[in-house]
């Protein structure tokens, strides 16, 4: 907690279609589900006549509102309107954009009946509202801090204008990190990295509709980015479309009829494509079923995972050249890569693995945590770390050692006043004057006593403190009385143990560290 009442921290991962909010709960990273039970949710907001609709419920509902139903905001995003990117994307979208003052793109909708206009930091401030609210509903806490997670390649107005959001969102962003450092920090690869110096990650991130490769080197907890490279328009949804392309020529060639004037039908085979393709991430066949397709056909088919994986090989390869690119561009060979994560849905196509995996001489891909969820994971991480929830963890740990220490300490103690007592009686029996004072059957009692005393210990180094402190009171109880009668038959004429020169051997026998022979004075 961060101490000011409000709750932990959280992590979002802003995305282009999808987001994603995590938090540090119990010594672990939680991905939160939203409402629908989903843990990501679409980066949708749709105005209607009565209300605003954002996440699942906008995405829901675009093929009967798309004029009014926005997403990609992260494309405008601190872009100009005159941008080259924003001028071709434009033509993808069905919602309105124009330029507004200082050359930024407004996006305009109707709401409510009426036009309105929204610059895209509004926009993602809506989809960090439900991120939030998502959070909120699950820990039962208000929150207030975040860390957001940008490309890697953003630049400052794009970072600004993504914090801008957040306060808008009424969100304290402590920080924005990289995606690619938050996928890197949810495996702990900062954490390993201490151990051997530098280290070289490739973050391989391929969503719905973007590919980031990003090369990171890591030491001593600083990570900085060498290169990106990618495609902005590549992803699962261009692995959809090779499948719903495949199965339009079927049924033209079964029904000999064309579906692509129908955006209704194609819809529906897309929706049901886009399932096919992660069935066929685990299986090596499946089915479409889709009643009443076109002017009341039905539509059944069967798709292969390697008939899926030649309609898109060229796709799959094409994925590979980011890849070497940014090996090119931060002058490495992909030998020195340490580590390779995957990031994104699409990274669970086996095809995509393997030729990764193949590219990196079948290096061992990071692939433990959910792809779609390892930038919210490693936001969640950080904000731990930022509210200090993580460092309360070290304060916690430090307390354990601490407590550790001290029980060491004690058993070290106990172990050395045993040892000492031994030594120093051997020592003072041996000593002539007091020597020829001890009945010889007194004399071997102590010495037997003695000698058993330091084979235990011998035998018992890392005994416990009580232990150790038992056998003490055991010598002790043997050694003192003997010693003390000696003391008493000498009638105080060798004048204690100062006279003795027993003290020219022995420590002060205070404070149990030797033999308590003062105690008999
Ligand atoms: P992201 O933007 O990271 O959420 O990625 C979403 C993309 O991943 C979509 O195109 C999904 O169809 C795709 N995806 C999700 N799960 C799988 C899967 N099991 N196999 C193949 N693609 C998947």
């Amino acid at each position: 907690m961060s101490g000011k009442g409000e709750g932990p921290a959280i992590g979002i991962d802003l995305g282009t279609t999808y987001s994603c909010v995590g938090v540090w709960q119990h010594d672990r990273v939680e991905i939160i589900a939203n409402d629908q039970g989903n843990r990501t949710t679409p980066s949708y907001v749709a105005f209607t006549d009565s209300e605003r609709l954002i996440g699942d419920a906008a995405k829901n509902q675009v093929a009967m509102n798309p004029v009014n139903t926005v997403f990609d905001a992260k494309r405008l995003i601190g872009r100009r309107f005159s941008d080259s990117s924003v001028q071709s994307d434009m033509k993808l979208w069905p919602f309105k954009i124009q330029a507004g003052p200082a050359d930024k793109p407004m996006i305009y909708v109707e709401y409510k009946g009426e036009e309105k206009e929204f610059a895209a930091e509004e926009i993602s401030s809506m989809v960090l509202i439900k991120m939030r609210e998502i959070a909120e509903a699950y820990l039962g806490v208000t929150i207030k801090n975040a860390v957001v997670t940008v490309p890697a390649y953003f630049n400052d107005s794009q970072r600004q204008a993504t914090k801008d959001a957040g306060v808008i969102a009424g969100l304290n962003v402590m920080r924005i990190i990289n995606e690619p450092t938050a996928a890197a920090i949810a495996y702990g690869l900062d954490k390993k990295a201490t151990s051997v110096g530098e280290k070289n990650v490739l973050i391989f991130d391929l969503g719905g509709g973007t590919f980031d490769v990003s090369l990171l080197t890591i030491e001593e907890g600083i990570f900085e980015v060498k290169a990106t490279a990618g495609d902005t328009h590549l992803g699962g949804e261009d692995f959809d479309n090779r499948m719903v392309n495949h199965f339009v020529q079927e049924f033209k060639r079964k029904s000999k009829k064309d579906i692509t004037g129908n955006p209704r039908a194609l819809r529906r085979l897309r929706t049901s494509c886009e399932r096919a393709k992660r069935t066929l991430s685990s299986t090596a066949q499946t089915t479409i079923e889709i009643d009443s397709l076109y002017e009341g056909i039905d539509f059944y088919s069967t798709i292969t995972r390697a008939r899926f994986e030649e309609l898109n090989m060229d796709l799959f390869r094409k994925c590979m050249e980011p890849v070497e690119k940014c090996l090119r561009d931060a002058k490495m060979d992909k030998s020195t890569v340490h580590d390779v994560v995957l990031v994104g849905g699409s990274t669970r196509i086996p095809k995509v693995q393997q030729l990764l995996q193949d590219f990196f001489n079948g290096k061992e891909l990071c692939k433990s945590i959910n792809p779609d969820e390892a930038v919210a994971y490693g936001a969640a991480v950080q904000g731990a770390i930022l509210s200090g929830e993580g460092n309360e963890k070290m304060v916690q740990e430090a307390e354990k050692y601490k407590s550790e220490d001290e029980e060491h300490k004690k058993k070290v103690e106990a172990k050395n006043a045993l040892e000492n007592y031994a030594y120093n009686m051997r020592n003072t029996i041996q000593d002539e004057k007091i020597g020829e004072k001890l009945p010889a059957a007194d004399k071997k009692k102590i010495e037997d006593s003695i000698e058993q005393a330091i084979q235990w210990l011998e035998g018992n180094q890392l005994a416990e403190a009580d232990e150790f402190e038992d056998k003490m009171k055991e010598l002790e109880s043997i050694c003192n009385p003997i010693i003390a009668k000696m003391y008493q038959g000498a009638g105080g004429e060798a004048g204690g143990p100062g006279a003795s020169g027993m003290d020219d051997d022995a420590p002060p026998a205070s404070g149990g560290a030797g033999p308590k022979i003062e105690e008999v004075d």
